[in-house]
């Protein structure tokens, strides 16, 4: 009796080392299975039979204890439904529809619960994160590093963008995710030597196309509870979690996290799919994010289009005549709002901003207001300086804010990812709502599901953004590849974006005769205004643009969206080109761009639209109707750097 228990419990304990814990998606096809070998937790990532994350480890390392090594499995948790439906104005698609399994599966140590995963899978993606327990009568520990790995095939080529080294770039203010998406280079390399940015995304190749992989890793749910991460590279397609650099935010705060236990970290996220859609059309971003205070005010009512002087004129445009002249413009275009950059503090001065947010208050158009976010971090000397990183100075301000009716704030020149400064933005987001107050960010973090935990936050730039294209030839030359066939695969599935672009001057410049030359189509210009989603969206155009643009092209730029109810792909390759479409109401924009050396001639299935239905074509510098075919399909032509678009 004893020996046949003995045995009994010998065998439950090979069990709990090496039988798996699986949870699979409503469809079937995405699997995620999690196990502990000789102690050690790991889990891998199924498609559709294939390998979509190999065996990789999980776990944490605190001060209280080692949860990567010793552990077991106590409970594998009751699986559970989930599913909800929620709105969002902010992103790529009105209604949030959540519908995932899940499991919370328990670990111990020494026979002690310590760490619990809660894992969850749709099906296109696949999310977890850790919950630390009370251990060692210790209600608190600083997280020293995560275990989580993310092992790739092999083969699989990247397009990611890699994280700077700190207190780099211009006045010091690097790290701030602007840096260029690779083009395909293969695994193995950790970029400038400090590994990437969120998201990065993954194609595994495949001799038969229909199992190719595309993979996108990212996280959310970041906020003053943890640190921004990041994913540092390693041999042969292995791929980890890194905390922040030391010298972020010039050595201000540590690199580790403090957290109260019980306390749970961000979510990882993993997207798959056999082509980039499920990653385009994702919403796993928001799916697992709750909003963290209720909106002051209805803001949904306030997004829209808006113009900024300073992208064509830069600072010496932040002068008052200029931006009456700009507020005209945008009240001629029916435009929501003016951001006023840099420097208007010392250029304008308060009393005449409060003069022109009551000027542009009655023609339509509410003021943003660019602020310099630093402290001690940055030298970056434009100013409003050293207001939006002290709360007594910070809630002082926006209270003027409001009382001169101000729309919004945009905070620029951040510069890092530790605790301190997660924890700073979420201050400034919620200081912001006090006073009714919308908030863009700039030279700043990935935003991580910010759309819904903040209801007043906008969107970040985050990106290579159109500043660039005023200041370098060079990233004008390539802006097709690098932002318009780039970003709507990357950057953008998991965070709305401040690009600030579709500018219709043929130059960089006030007068629009020298300076940097766009060398992209004005048809691209309409594209990206559709691709590029942001609730707020800034576009590069000028006052001269109502005379010296095609009056189709501005047209079509006081009529285009900023909020959107659905997103589909169509087709593509990052770096190459796009097509996708984006629902606003009954409308449907279609639109595309190529980067690619020849021009793209393709017959698109377009099943939204009806059989013989008339549509607007945008395509080779003209605006034409043509019918649907009996098929449900639009032949389009993209030349080189340019666009198309078409509406119904
Ligand atoms: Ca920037």
């Amino acid at each position: 009796m004893r020996r046949t228990s003995a045995l009994f419990c010998a065998a439950m304990m090979l069990t709990s080392l090496t039988a798996g814990v699986v949870v699979t998606s409503p469809d079937g096809r995405l699997v995620a299975e999690v196990s502990v070998d000789d102690g050690v937790p790991h889990y891998q990532v199924m498609y559709d039979g294939q390998t979509a994350i190999a065996e990789s480890s999980l776990g944490v390392v605190t001060n209280v204890g080692d949860y990567t090594r010793s552990m077991a499995i106590s409970d594998e948790g009751e699986e559970k439904q989930i599913t909800s439906v929620d709105n969002q104005e902010k992103i790529k698609q009105h209604s949030i529809h959540t519908d995932a399994r899940e499991r919370v599966i328990t670990f111990t140590q020494d026979d002690k619960p310590v760490m619990a995963l809660q894992l969850r899978v749709s099906n296109k993606d696949v999310a977890f994160r850790y919950m630390l327990m009370p251990h060692r009568g210790a209600n608190s520990c600083v997280v020293t590093s995560e275990n989580t790995a993310y092992r790739v095939a092999d083969n699989a080529l990247t397009f990611m963008a890699p994280q700077s080294k700190p207190m780099t770039g211009f006045a010091r203010t690097a790290p701030s995710y602007e840096t260029k998406y690779s083009l395909g280079e293969p695994v193995g390399r950790n970029g400038w030597g400090f590994g990437y940015t969120f998201p990065c995304l993954f194609e595994v190749p495949n001799a038969d196309a229909d199992k190719a992989l595309w993979i996108m890793l990212s996280e959310t749910g970041t906020d003053g509870g943890y640190v921004g991460c990041r994913l540092l590279g390693g041999n042969g397609g292995e791929y980890r979690i890194g905390f922040p650099q030391e010298g972020e935010l010039n050595g201000w705060g540590s690199t580790s996290v403090q957290m109260p236990l019980p306390g749970y970290t961000p979510w990882r996220t993993i997207t798959v799919g056999h082509t980039p859609a499920n990653i385009v059309e994702s919403t796993v971003t928001w799916e697992l994010v709750e909003p963290k205070y209720k909106a002051s005010r209805n803001y949904a009512a306030d997004y829209g289009k808006g113009m900024w002087s300073w992208i064509i004129g830069m600072d010496s445009s932040c002068n008052y005549d200029e931006q009456k002249r700009y507020i005209d413009f945008a009240a001629a275009m029916g435009y929501r709002s003016l951001l006023v950059d840099a420097l208007w503090d010392v250029q304008i001065g308060r009393e005449r901003i409060a003069e022109l947010a009551k000027y542009g208050k009655e023609r339509g158009v509410g003021l943003y207001l660019w602020y310099n976010s630093n402290g001690s971090w940055n030298d970056a000397p434009q100013s409003p300086k050293h207001i939006m990183n002290n709360g007594t100075r910070r809630k002082q301000e926006m209270k003027w804010m409001q009382e001169i009716g101000v729309l919004g704030i945009k905070v620029d020149f951040f510069g890092g990812d530790k605790q301190p400064v997660m924890q700073l933005y979420e201050d400034i987001l919620s200081d912001a709502n006090d006073c009714g107050l919308m908030v863009i960010f700039h030279g700043c973090t990935l935003p991580r599901g910010w759309e819904r935990m903040y209801p007043n936050f906008v969107a970040s730039e985050a990106v290579l953004a159109s500043e660039n294209l005023h200041f370098s030839q060079g990233f004008c030359d390539t802006e097709a590849r690098d932002c318009g066939a780039m970003y709507p695969f990357t950057r953008n599935t998991v965070a709305s974006m401040d690009f600030g672009g579709s500018a219709l001057n043929k130059y960089y410049n006030a007068n629009n005769n020298r300076g940097s030359r766009r060398v992209t189509t004005d048809v691209y210009a309409l594209a990206t205004a559709v691709l590029f989603q942001s609730p707020v969206q800034h576009f590069a155009l000028a006052p001269n643009n109502l005379t010296d643009a095609p009056a189709w092209a501005i047209d079509f730029m006081k009529a285009v969206p900023t909020t959107w109810d659905e997103i589909r792909y169509i087709d593509g390759y990052p770096g190459k080109y796009i097509i996708m479409a984006r629902r606003s109401g009954d409308k449907w924009y279609i639109a595309g761009v190529n980067a690619m050396e020849q021009p793209l001639k393709q017959n698109i299935s377009l099943p939204m639209f009806d059989a013989k239905s008339q549509v607007t074509l945008y395509q080779n510098g003209e605006v034409k109707e043509v019918k649907v075919s009996r098929k449900q399909t639009v032949s389009i032509e993209i030349p080189t750097n340019g666009g198309v678009v078409i509406v119904q």
